[in-house]
């Protein structure tokens, strides 16, 4: 997976690309991220990358000439063809007005060969380039940044470590918070077995390491005690009961078992 990053600020990226998951995938050759400094693209002494919105308002917008030609050399499919599936590129604008990146776009953007990130600044960016040369605008949040690039490293983080080989376990990346099965491909075999304690969309099960107690605070007792079928079992309840707590909206999109929902009923009497 080839990554490109179009941003005025290149320099935001030292560091935070650099460790861990994401520095190993590239080490291995697994991902390959380039930074292009949108400056560069620029023909003037003051080397201007922003102007004042037509028709008046606050603040500065991005302009497009430097995006157009940063994109232009970097020899892509086609807007038609990529947006047809006929290429594995895609051209993304980070934007607050962007549909939501959620682990399923993460898996989807996952598959492909290249991606393109554009960072936005100021008020936001010339709206040909959302109309004209980006294929989709993703937003990380209904929260409004100052940059592009927070999300771009955000996108390139959760992307990277769904890269086959990127992270040791492959099985752990199937298991985690919001991990529907269909998106990460078959279950099978004794991953079937696991998955039953898997996310399956639902929020991960809570994670425990020695000490067995700490301070007075014990591990629970059933993870213990190597019954394995107690174990699954308790940690989907877990799972049920945190995504209910925590994000009960994600519950209208999951499977639930006939357990499943006998577990939730419980639950739900237990609070009242
Ligand atoms: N005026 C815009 C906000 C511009 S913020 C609005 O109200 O929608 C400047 C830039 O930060 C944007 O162009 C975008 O690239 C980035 N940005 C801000 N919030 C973001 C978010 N939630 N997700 C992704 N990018 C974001």
């Amino acid at each position: 997976m080839k990554a490109d990053i179009l941003t005025i600020f290149p320099g935001f990226f030292q560091g935070p690309l650099d460790h861990g998951i994401t520095r190993r995938a590239c080490e291995m050759g697994l991902a390959k991220i380039e930074v292009h400094d949108l400056r560069q693209f620029t023909h003037d002494r003051h080397r201007t990358v922003d102007d004042r919105p037509f028709g008046g308002g606050e603040g500065m917008v991005l302009k497009p000439e430097p995006i157009f030609e940063c994109l232009e050399p970097l020899g892509l499919a086609s807007r038609e063809q990529r947006l047809a599936g006929d290429a594995k590129e895609s051209v993304i604008l980070l934007s607050a007005q962007g549909e939501c990146f959620t682990q399923k776009v993460a898996a989807e953007l996952a598959t492909l060969d290249r991606m393109v990130l554009i960072c936005g600044r100021y008020e936001g960016v010339d709206e040909r380039v959302a109309d004209f040369i980006a294929d989709r605008e993703l937003s990380i949040g209904d929260y409004v940044l100052s940059g592009g690039e927070l999300g771009a490293a955000v996108i390139i983080e959760a992307v990277t470590r769904l890269l086959p080989g990127a992270v040791g376990n492959e099985a752990s990346t199937r298991q985690e918070s919001f991990t529907a099965h269909e998106t990460v491909g078959e279950v099978t075999g004794n991953d079937a077995a696991d998955s039953t304690c898997g996310s399956g969309g639902l929020l991960d099960y809570p994670h425990y390491t020695r000490p067995a107690d700490f301070r007075g605070m014990p591990v629970p007792e059933v993870l213990l005690n190597g019954d394995h079928q107690a174990i699954r079992h308790w940690r989907r309840e877990q799972a049920l009961r945190k995504t209910l707590r925590n994000r009960p909206d994600l519950l209208d999109g999951v499977k639930l078992s006939e357990d499943d929902a006998e577990i939730l009923a419980r639950i739900k009497r237990d609070r009242n």
